[in-house]
């Protein structure tokens, strides 16, 4: 008997569902469907054109279904409702993107070859792919997935986090309905270790794409390597947020408090690592930390909530664990540090926006991914501390800075060794634009045209038109 998890909603504990968790047979049974529809399928033959229809047809039924799924989103992570339909919006414009890229697929002749020859690129599916998700974005993180590796022909098993799964599981019943071929995307519920370890260890599987904590990415990483499969990981973040002195100060104050408290801060590229310079630091550091106090935090469905719980009680208590680490490292309290007292917040798994000032880059505060509400103040003088201060950290995901002086900002932006840096602006991201890490933040990219190419094998085929005996080796007699 499998065990019965019950999926809580975040807000007020509520049980949202029970699922039953698969075991490791099933997930190895679900590898099985795929290598099969890999195999012997027609979808790694089908035109790129047709898989690309299919993929624009997942994008209608999610416009269909938007407001269903947006509220599904909210119940299971607690995000805001408007989070959540910004989400499903993201998600469209992602199937819609790599529906339209089926072009890219094409073989492409290959230039500058020897006389009487012709050569060419194919992009071929890599085969079958272990797809493995987050709770933090459950719908958008397996989508970035899910729609480039089904364009470039590949099959697929999925797999969401074992707390927020509800989302992947709708998604999975459009991909049916869109008419994808049985066999083609299979989907496994259950814990990491049961159902997500088979899929990097498993030599019927060809890649395995992650997003999730360093920990298990490395592990990942680690057991991949036995079976050579690809690997592409999308790993945390501890993500400079620099505001230089001659910043335009209200808009710089406003995104410091998106950048880390959008979702309760549960966001791989969330810049909690606020970096001021000093000739503005107190002054920033107040504003920030007063406005983080009047922060409304409440139920995902009500208009005027502006952040929603963290996710589960262990979450909160990993994160609450930094308040203590915080008191012994010194830090300055500035905003929040405790749960919330409103009575109607007791069930919930709240955790005030909290700001601590008087931060230095030693702090394991300042360096670890906290993954909650809390914002780490430090100073800095020169450019160039800007900068050092900006990269020294074992991540490298994403980082923003804030200036007036273009030039300066950009010579900033050119050293910062993270994979997305922002320029007067905290957060946003193209499906256009490849997304990933530098450091521990990751190997490879999603989105974009390389976040396609994870998911292809090219295939270079050269042809001789003229074939004759090199005579290389040209004893033809036994003496
Ligand atoms: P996690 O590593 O605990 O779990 C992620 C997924 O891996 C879950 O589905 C989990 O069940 C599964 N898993 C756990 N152990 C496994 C194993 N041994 N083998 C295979 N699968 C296993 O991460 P989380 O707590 O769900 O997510 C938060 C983390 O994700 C943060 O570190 C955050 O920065 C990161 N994240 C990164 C990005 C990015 O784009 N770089 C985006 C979102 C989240």
């Amino acid at each position: 008997m499998s065990p019965v998890r019950q999926i809580i909603n975040p807000f007020d504990q509520s049980v949202l569902t029970e699922i039953e968790d698969q075991t490791r047979e099933q997930a190895i049974q679900a590898i099985a469907k795929a290598r099969n529809a890999f195999d012997h399928g027609d979808w790694p033959h089908a035109s790129p054109e047709h898989r690309a229809a299919v993929l624009n047809r997942v994008a209608d039924l999610l416009e269909r279904d938007k407001e269903d799924i947006a509220r599904t989103e909210t119940l299971d992570t607690g995000k805001t409702l408007v989070e959540s339909r910004i989400d499903v919006d993201d998600v469209v414009a992602v199937f819609r993107y790599y529906g339209n890229l089926a072009g890219l697929l094409h073989p492409k002749v290959v230039q500058g070859t020897p006389p009487d020859v012709v050569s060419r690129i194919d992009y071929e599916p890599v085969g079958v792919c272990g797809l493995i998700a987050p709770w933090n974005y459950p719908l958008l993180q397996i989508s970035w997935k899910i729609a480039p590796a089904l364009l470039a022909g590949n099959t697929l098993v999925g797999k969401p986090s074992e707390i927020t799964p509800l989302t992947t599981i709708k998604l999975f019943e459009l991909l049916q309905e869109a008419g994808l071929p049985d066999g083609v995307a299979n989907l496994v519920l259950g814990t990491g270790p049961e159902v997500g370890a088979p899929l990097s260890e498993h030599p019927d599987v060809d890649l395995v794409s992650f997003t999730g904590s360093l920990a298990t990415g490395q592990r990942i990483m680690a057991s991949a390597a036995k079976t050579v499969k690809k690997v592409a990981l999308e790993l945390g973040g501890k993500n400079p947020n620099i505001v230089f002195a001659d910043a335009d100060i209200d808009t710089a104050v406003d995104y410091a408090l998106t950048a880390a408290f959008f979702h309760a801060g549960q966001v791989c590229s969330s810049g909690t690592r606020l970096i001021v310079h000093t000739d503005i630091y107190d002054d920033f550091v107040d504003e920030v930390a007063r406005r983080a106090d009047l922060i409304k935090l409440g139920n995902g469905f009500d208009e005027d909530t502006e952040s929603g719980p963290l996710v589960s009680a262990e979450h909160r208590a990993k994160v609450e664990g930094y308040i203590e680490i915080a008191q012994q490292e010194g830090a300055t309290l500035k905003a929040g540090g405790r749960r919330p007292d409103e009575p109607e917040l007791q069930n919930g798994f709240f955790f005030r926006p909290t700001v601590y000032a008087d931060c230095h880059k030693d702090m394991k505060l300042v360096q670890d991914e906290t993954f909650g509400p809390i914002i780490t103040a430090e100073r800095f003088t020169t450019e160039d501390e800007a900068t050092f201060l900006g990269n020294n950290t074992d991540y490298g995901l994403a980082g923003g800075v804030w200036s007036q002086d273009l030039e300066k900002a950009q010579r900033v932006a050119k050293k910062l060794r993270h994979g997305t840096v922002w320029i007067n602006e905290f957060g946003p991201y193209l499906p256009q634009a490849e997304w990933g890490g530098f450091k521990r933040s990751g190997v490879g990219r999603e989105l974009g045209t390389a976040g396609l190419h994870e998911y292809t094998e090219p295939k270079h085929v050269y042809q001789n038109l003229k074939p004759a005996a090199q005579n290389w080796f040209a004893r033809k007699d036994s003496q």
